[in-house]
């Protein structure tokens, strides 16, 4: 079976201090991978490097088999919800129709069927009451919603999901989980940054620590180990539940 994610060697800089060193794995389609790692390790610009939209040092990225440059509208990318201006007025279903433009010829706007198709991505995930709302009066958990619905949108086969569930309430997390589950078994690739280290067990399939450096990488047996959490968390403490009790790592 041929990797849908290669990383080799991806090293980034900013200003000449390392952000990301060396990390190197791979991931097999249809997985959901959970990047996981203490504020500041990297875990976003290891998602931006891998886009092509932060620029790598070093380092390869092939996905689907391909540069991502050529394979660029197969892919579809949520960023951290705090990066966003949400006082931009902009109603609901129209930042889900952005989501058509990879697929559209540069000179032609949506048209019937992307905005047939925005509503269907908008029912998805249960948003399609507040298709004519402006963003900015939506709850985090709403945005999070349509920022997804518009990924779907997109039909890419890659998702990256910078993030998620943070600042949400219970009932989105479980609709964004459920769907994302969903899309895995249609045999979608999906890389979620994910902040703390609750749940990790229950949504990923395999876990990448990070912390400049990759520290692990594979199952929950593999990475939760406290060696690997300790190098991961430093002098923070990190706390896990799990099925076999709890393990607490002080850095
Ligand atoms: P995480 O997402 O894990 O919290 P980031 O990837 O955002 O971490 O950041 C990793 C490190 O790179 C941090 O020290 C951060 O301050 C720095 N950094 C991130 N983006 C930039 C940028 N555009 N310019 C300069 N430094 C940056
Ligand atoms: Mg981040």
């Amino acid at each position: 079976m041929t990797n849908a994610v290669e990383v080799a060697g991806l090293t980034v800089t900013y200003n000449g201090q390392p952000a990301l060193t060396d990390v190197t794995f791979q991931a097999a389609a249809g997985e959901m991978i959970g990047i996981i790692g203490p504020n500041g390790a990297g875990k976003s610009t290891l998602m931006k490097a891998m886009l092509g939209m932060t620029k790598a040092n070093r380092g390869t990225v092939r996905m689907l088999g391909s540069d991502v440059n050529q394979i660029r509208k197969r892919i579809a990318y949520v960023p951290q919800r705090s990066m966003i201006d949400f006082d931009f007025p902009v109603r609901v279903k129209d930042v889900v129709l952005m989501g058509s433009h990879p697929h559209l010829a540069w000179w032609k706007r949506p048209g019937k069927k992307e905005k047939a198709q925005a509503l269907e991505s908008l029912k998805e995930v249960g948003m399609e009451e507040y298709a004519s709302r402006q963003i900015g009066e939506l709850s985090g958990g709403q945005q999070q919603r349509v920022f997804l619905a518009r990924a779907l949108q997109q039909q890419g086969e890659i998702l990256f999901l910078d993030e998620p569930f943070a600042g949400i309430d219970v009932s989105s997390e479980r609709i964004i989980i459920e769907l994302l589950r969903t899309l895995k078994q249609a045999g979608r690739t999906i890389f979620v940054v994910h902040h703390d280290l609750s749940k990790v067990e229950e949504y990923f399939d395999s876990i990448l620590l990070l912390n400049q450096h990759l520290i692990g990488y594979g199952t929950k047996e593999d990475v939760f180990k406290p060696e690997l959490l300790g190098r991961a968390y430093e002098g923070s403490i990190a706390s896990v539940s799990g099925k076999d009790g709890e393990i607490v790592v002080m850095g």
